[in-house]
């Protein structure tokens, strides 16, 4: 298909920067590289009309050459748009974002967020930060679940929170809090121990399901008339674990395959699961901001770009923040044939 056939809305590279010059040509920067327009006056014109709210007819009927947005787009340049950017739109930003992973239709991908049923199961230093991001870029439908109350020893990292909402049960708060950024988002919240049970807001509706509570490092089961996506994120002391992002429809084992395959039964027991009486949680602020984003990335491109494949996709990426230095686990097995469609817990 041609760019232009479906007349598009267009918008210069909202991250490149004109630069000051004396050249007859008009300096633009994007990235690492300079790009040169000649001449520099219309380029300064064309640009200044291409701020996602016009379509390319009506660029056009301005007096402006179809050449010369072929030169844009040849120049990586030039975004092409479904529906108008709208200036005072909170969103706007995020889509310049968007538009720097894909320049054709980023808006598709904001749309897919705003469209996608989400489910944070533990909302503690993780499922904050997550949340909070998700309901910043776009996310729309979110679903909560912690069965824990607010405890002052949260607040190094459980950025919903305040002294205020001591007590009080950590879904709740933040759904409130969340609602008082987005009020377009809607939260279905769960102050019950869901995991392993069948029946949950979103079970069998989550385009994908972010594992982040206490008990997942033990890979809870989640009830297989899931069929979303799985993806899992925690730490261990100074390490970050992120992924695996695990779907069977792009090519992964399903998470029930994955717990048989990948988890330990000693991990698994029932002994295993049990908190220590004589440990305190190691739980860092910034080892929960750095997994958080890691993770809250991580869902961003696969469900908003699902046309390539999302950093974690059948990966474990383990990062020690005190280096940065990261080590990866493929999960690279496939579902057996007798990975049942529905398992009863
Ligand atoms: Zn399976």
């Amino acid at each position: 298909m041609h760019l232009f056939d479906d007349n598009p809305f267009l918008w210069f590279a909202p991250w490149a920067r004109i630069l000051p010059s004396s050249a007859p040509g008009l300096l633009v920067s994007a990235g690492a590289k300079i790009y040169t327009l000649h001449p520099a006056e219309y380029f300064r014109r064309l640009l200044a009309n291409l701020d996602g709210t016009r379509r390319v007819t009506e660029v056009l009927a301005l007096g402006f050459e179809v050449a010369c947005l072929q030169t844009l787009k040849d120049e990586r340049l030039l975004i092409v748009l479904r529906s108008a950017v709208s200036a005072n739109d909170p969103y706007s930003r995020e889509l310049s974002a968007f538009a720097a992973l894909d320049r054709i239709y980023p808006d598709t991908a904001l749309s897919r967020l705003q469209n996608a049923r989400i489910a944070i199961l533990g909302v503690g230093g993780i499922g904050c930060r997550v949340s909070e991001t998700l309901v910043r870029a776009g996310v729309r439908h979110l679903f909560l679940n912690d069965i824990d109350r607010v405890e002052r020893t949260n607040l190094n990292r459980q950025t919903l929170f305040t002294p205020d909402d001591e007590g009080e049960l950590k879904v709740a708060v933040a759904r409130s809090r969340l609602q008082a950024i987005s009020p377009d988002v809607r939260i279905e919240i769960c102050s019950e121990d869901i995991l392993g049970s069948i029946d949950w807001p979103f079970s069998t509706s989550a385009d994908m399901t972010l594992l982040t509570a206490d008990a997942t490092p033990h890979h809870p089961r989640i009830p297989y008339a899931h069929t979303g996506a799985v993806t899992i994120a925690g730490y261990r002391a100074e390490w970050a674990e992120v992924g695996p992002t695990l779907s069977p429809e792009r090519g992964t084992v399903c998470y029930e395959c994955f717990r048989h395959l990948f988890v330990s039964e000693e991990y698994l027991s029932d002994e295993a699961k049990k908190p220590s009486n004589n440990s305190v949680n190691c739980s860092g602020s910034v080892i929960n901001a750095l997994a958080s984003a890691m993770i809250a990335q991580e869902i961003i491109l696969f469900l908003g770009f699902p046309d390539r494949p999302s950093p974690l996709l059948g990966k474990r990426r383990i990062m020690l923040m005190t280096n940065f230095e990261a080590e990866e686990v493929l999960v690279t097995s496939m579902c057996q044939h007798t990975c049942p469609p529905a398992i009863s817990v």
